[in-house]
């Protein structure tokens, strides 16, 4: 009978995600289009990151000692999507830090639609760049104020299309007071999980032209994970987006995945081409599955 009843269920199980996608990115788009662009709300000056286009031309980077990133080189076309893997300290946070400037990149070595970091105005690339770090911030206040936070006009609309499209709609519907719940000390805990998914609902809400995901999801398990990366797949669209983590099936779909290693890039390719190479990334996907299977036993 399990056999019959499986792909039903998985059926279904797609079919659900499907809609719930379609659904939620048409009514994002629709209630996006009513917001201004990023052009618009600044005045003259550098060039405009529209595009969403990026490049590291030998970028190296040390906090205080010596350098953690090493002679990077790489270009990430507008609209396309880069994984970056790695074992722990090879580099992976530390690049998508310097993305919004969150440490100073040296000139010369970073540039967004071929405009130097340095040379864009803070909060023009902070706009443009929409970041979920590893450990998301939260206001002893209404889930509606955190999912807001950075884009405090939008609407009841916006603000339930990102959440439905960051998977946490539905759970925001089950608390007491809907998006009005607090959350923290005097009210609701929200899990690792939840918080996270309110730091990528704010991060959608901003519709930034390149979005970068800081191991988003490593509260939840990898199926979990998957789920919630298939939903937020059709907000993707032309954006540029940059998916940091510890789990190779969030980053199988990427275009390019780099494969850091003590601060330098030691792979690069597709999925299919990395495991076939049989280096660092093939091993490391050997392990998943391995675990993946040892788990499901
Ligand atoms: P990963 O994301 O791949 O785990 P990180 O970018 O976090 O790697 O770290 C790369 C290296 O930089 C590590 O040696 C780490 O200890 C160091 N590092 C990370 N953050 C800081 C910081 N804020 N100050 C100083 N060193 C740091």
């Amino acid at each position: 009978l399990a056999m019959l009843v499986w792909p039903t269920v998985v059926m279904g199980w797609i079919l659900n995600l499907l809609q719930r996608g379609a659904a939620s990115m048409s009514r994002l788009n629709e209630v996006l289009q009513a917001s201004p662009a990023i052009a618009e709300t600044e005045g003259a000056g550098a060039p405009l990151p529209l595009g969403g286009a990026i490049e590291l031309r030998k970028l190296s980077f040390g906090y205080d000692g010596p350098p953690v990133l090493n002679d990077l080189s790489l270009r990430v076309e507008r609209g396309s999507r880069l994984g970056i893997v790695g074992p722990v300290g090879s580099g992976k946070s530390t690049l998508v830090r310097l993305l919004t400037r969150l440490y100073p990149v040296a000139d010369g070595m970073l540039f967004i639609d071929g405009v130097d970091v340095n040379r864009l105005p803070l909060a023009l690339l902070r706009e443009a760049v929409g970041f979920v770090p590893q450990e998301s911030f939260l206001f002893s206040r209404s889930i509606r104020d955190n999912i807001t936070y950075g884009r405090e006009g939008a609407s009841s609309a916006e603000i339930e299309a990102a959440a439905e499209l960051a998977s946490l709609a539905a759970e925001v519907r089950r608390f007491p007071n809907g998006y009005e719940t607090l959350v923290g000390e005097r009210g609701v805990t929200l899990s690792g999980g939840q918080k996270q998914r309110v730091a990528i609902a704010r991060a959608l809400l901003k519709n930034p032209p390149i979005l970068v995901l800081d191991d988003p999801l490593s509260a939840v398990d990898a199926r979990t994970e998957a789920e919630i990366l298939r939903g937020l797949a059709g907000y993707y669209g032309e954006r540029t987006v940059i998916i940091v983590t510890h789990r190779l099936s969030a980053v199988r779909d990427c275009s390019t995945i780099v494969v850091l290693r003590e601060g330098r890039i030691a792979e690069q390719g597709g999925h299919d081409e990395l495991v076939a190479r049989d280096g660092l990334y093939a091993a490391m996907w050997r392990e998943q599955q391995l675990r993946a299977e040892l788990a499901g036993l």
